[in-house]
């Protein structure tokens, strides 16, 4: 085969930049992971010569549609929604559905292309998508949710299956949405399959799937921790979000003798210097669940707790911290405060909530840093897990599960250790957790040929 011209980082990513115009999430992710691989595969010519990283940077297809549905006061409104099928090289697509009004096609791209490492990280054979709509369920009834998913699945049923893309939950989109989700799916297709993962226990869910990402990202924070011989006990964390990575992050923290100071959500956060305990925690899932209710509710419930509107909890000194509401919630300038007050270790349980200019920061003072991909992996695998119970059409026990779940962060760790460690010993999670996702997608790429 023809030797072909290596590009260098900056054109690639001019190109990226190029080709996705008004994209900048997508375009900040991709760029996140090629400083990682243009090092990695300097020396490894059939990369290049496959173009494998210009093909995973390039969604296998992005579908746009349409959906209306009928408010209560019977107006007709109109939705955007998208799935992107990213890549699926090792698998189904896999990856979450978001509701929230920020949705856009540059979000969803970004989502997926990370889920494609993500994924590949866990050890389960599963690839790469994300989906949505800019539909925002605050303040909609029941009906109006209902409504909304029954039409958002009426056109989405198509493109879904158990063997070819298998959506779940995500920001917006919890235990009530994929109800209404499943409910349509399985009316429309008449087939009772695992299309959906994250579903009530009655009809075929797995235990452990709504605990899974935040407990994970706390699991993966210990498995950094120890390798400085050092515990959750006793340290203080800070904690962004208050739904369901949030809270249950929270719950593992403190379950591990941590003291959680803040949550937070998009009005601002809350700072309870006594810490949050599982009674505190339960009346903040309970709040964002079934009433609906704002994180500034806590500052009146607790004595003590503060209520701080419009600002990120970053500046409240604490060891260690977990970002887990969203994308670029934590700047340059947070990541500086974090530093400077002492935090040694940060875990991220949401997807890229830590800008570029914060991760260079994080690398830099060579602190534990975590990025989403490999801290948050828990979710999906637990994912991947219900998947394989619903193929084999059995449940597995909650011990099984919860080691499960240990033995696959263990396992994320230790693969970011094998190709992020440098000789002085230092760790940079994110290199290893880009290198060791690309290996694993673009090898199953190269045995397929130009496709
Ligand atoms: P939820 O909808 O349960 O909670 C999201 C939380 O983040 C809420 O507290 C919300 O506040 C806050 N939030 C959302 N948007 C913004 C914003 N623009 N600014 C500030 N706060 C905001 O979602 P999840 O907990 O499921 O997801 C949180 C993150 O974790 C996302 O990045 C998601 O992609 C990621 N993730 C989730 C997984 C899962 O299993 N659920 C798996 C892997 C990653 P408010 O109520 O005010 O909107």
């Amino acid at each position: 085969m023809a030797v072909t011209d290596h590009v260098d980082l900056n054109t690639f990513v001019e190109g990226v930049k190029k080709r996705n115009p008004g994209q900048p999430e997508f375009v900040q992710a991709v760029t996140e992971v090629a400083e990682d691989i243009f090092d990695f595969i300097e020396d490894k010519e059939q990369y290049h010569e496959a173009q494998i990283l210009r093909r995973i940077a390039e969604p296998d297809r992005v579908i746009s549609f349409r959906v209306c549905w009928q408010d209560d006061k019977g107006n007709i409104r109109v939705q955007r929604a998208w799935r992107v099928q990213n890549n699926n090289a090792i698998g189904p697509y896999k990856g979450g559905i978001r509701f929230h009004p920020s949705v856009t096609e540059s979000v969803l791209k970004f989502l997926a292309f990370e889920q494609t490492f993500k994924n590949a990280l866990t050890g389960l054979p599963m690839g790469g998508g994300k989906g949505g709509s800019n539909f925002n369920p605050k303040g909609k009834s029941d009906g109006e949710v209902m409504r909304f998913c029954q039409s958002m699945m009426t056109e989405l049923y198509r493109y879904i299956g158990a063997d070819i893309d298998v959506p779940a939950g995500d920001i917006g989109v919890g235990a009530r949405e994929i109800g209404y989700l499943f409910g349509q799916y399985k009316r429309i297709s008449n087939e009772f399959t695992g299309v959906l993962t994250g579903k009530g226990l009655e009809y075929g869910g797995s235990l452990i799937r709504t605990e899974a990402t935040g407990y994970g990202a706390t699991y993966f924070l210990q498995n950094m921790l120890a390798t400085k011989g050092q515990t959750l006990e006793g340290k203080t964390a800070v904690i962004s979000g208050s739904g369901n990575v949030a809270t249950h992050a929270a719950e593992k923290v403190t379950q591990l003798g941590g003291k959680v100071l803040t949550l937070s959500d998009s009005a601002g956060f809350i700072h309870d210097p006594d810490g949050l305990t599982q009674e505190k925690i339960d009346w903040v899932k309970e709040l964002k669940t079934v009433r609906r209710g704002r994180i500034s509710d806590y500052a009146d419930h607790f004595t003590g707790a503060s209520f701080h509107p419009g600002k990120t909890p970053w500046g409240v000194p604490c060891d260690v911290a977990l970002p887990c509401a969203t994308q670029n919630e934590l700047l340059g300038v947070d990541a500086e405060m974090l530093i400077k007050n002492g935090c040694i270790a940060v875990s991220e349980g949401a997807n890229m909530p830590t800008n570029l200019d914060g991760v260079h920061i994080f690398k830099k003072a060579k602190i534990l840093f975590a990025p989403g991909k490999a801290a948050n992996a828990g979710g999906v695998a637990v994912s991947g897990l219900e998947m394989s119970q619903n193929s084999a059409r059995i449940s597995w026990k909650e011990e099984e599960l919860q080691r499960l779940l240990l033995d696959i962060m263990a396992g994320i760790h230790s693969r970011c250790q094998e190709y992020g460690t440098d000789s002085s010993g230092y760790c940079d999670y994110v290199k290893g957790a880009n290198i060791a996702g690309f290996k694993k997608v673009a090898d199953a790429m190269l045995a397929y040929g130009v496709v």
